[in-house]
């Protein structure tokens, strides 16, 4: 008996993943779902109660519903896999289709709010000349004091293997490395055509990079100095929001399999026609 418990209380402390979870889900300063007051926020997004449960399932320790009797990723098509890493589901590399939803929803927030505070907001942009012709900036902003920003987005999952040895080790410590990464990334070719180089990095927690924090400080007095001062910071406020709602809304389908399960029934009813 005491042995076991000893077993368990190691297998706890050595592991990775709840250290990365308990780090995760104790930001409030960075975490918008968190600190949001949602009275008085006017947003786009609204996370049904439900929604905000399944999201958080995993990371409270709930098994709620998003386990299947033999524990199946449907992505993946593996067995047992989320029996004792429940955020598989969060991170399956084969559920491209729905990072990619969960990504542009993000991008269209922020593009919407720009073009909101002024002159042109563009997505799916070419900027660079050679040898950066390759690199493709999420959205290419021209603000209102006719300032050039670019900007790349990135919604990174804490328990995943590259990010899981800075997540257990300090909090946002993973959210800062990404952010860091696509700055050096973008740095001088951004510096080439006299603009500036912003990363959107959230994890799937709805914490926020400590560089975006920063550069929504400055989006603040920006909107401040262009809009009145209660429109601006609704503005930023909602964009904050409805980000992390996105991003939990995101987050509770792909805990609930909902792509993967409709993509298999559409598969097996094409088949039926064959
Ligand atoms: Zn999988």
């Amino acid at each position: 008996m005491s042995h076991s418990l000893e077993t368990k209380t190691n297998l706890v402390t050595d592991n990775q993943q709840e250290k990365a979870n308990s780090l995760s889900i104790t930001n409030k300063c960075s975490n918008t779902l968190l600190k949001a007051n949602p009275a008085g926020i006017s947003t786009m997004i609204w996370l049904r109660d439900e929604e905000y449960l399944l999201y958080r399932a995993p990371y409270w320790g709930l098994t709620l519903d998003i386990a299947n009797l033999n524990y199946r990723c449907y992505s993946c098509n593996k067995d047992g896999i989320t029996e004792h890493n429940p955020y598989h589901l969060l991170g399956c590399n084969k559920r491209t289709a729905q990072f990619t939803q969960r990504h542009d929803h993000v991008k269209f927030l922020h593009t919407k709010a720009f073009q909101t505070i002024g002159c042109s907001a563009r997505c799916e942009v070419l900027p660079f000349d050679a040898p950066y012709q390759m690199l493709k900036p999420d959205i290419d902003w021209i603000a209102p004091d006719s300032t050039r920003h670019l900007f790349d987005v990135s919604i990174i999952h804490p328990h995943s293997k590259t990010h899981l040895k800075d997540a257990a080790s300090q909090p946002l410590k993973a959210l800062f490395t990404a952010a860091h990464k696509k700055e050096s990334k973008y740095k001088q070719a951004s510096v080439n055509i006299k603009s500036s180089f912003h990363a959107l990095v959230f994890d799937t927690y709805g914490n926020v990079a400590p560089q975006t924090q920063e550069f929504y400080i400055w989006l603040r007095a920006i909107a401040r100095e262009n809009m009145s001062l209660e429109s601006a910071d609704t503005l930023v406020n909602t964009l904050e929001y409805d980000t992390a709602c996105a991003i939990a809304r995101h987050n509770s389908r792909m805990l609930l399999q909902e792509d993967a399960r409709q993509e298999m029934c559409f598969h097996s009813a094409s088949s039926l026609h064959l």
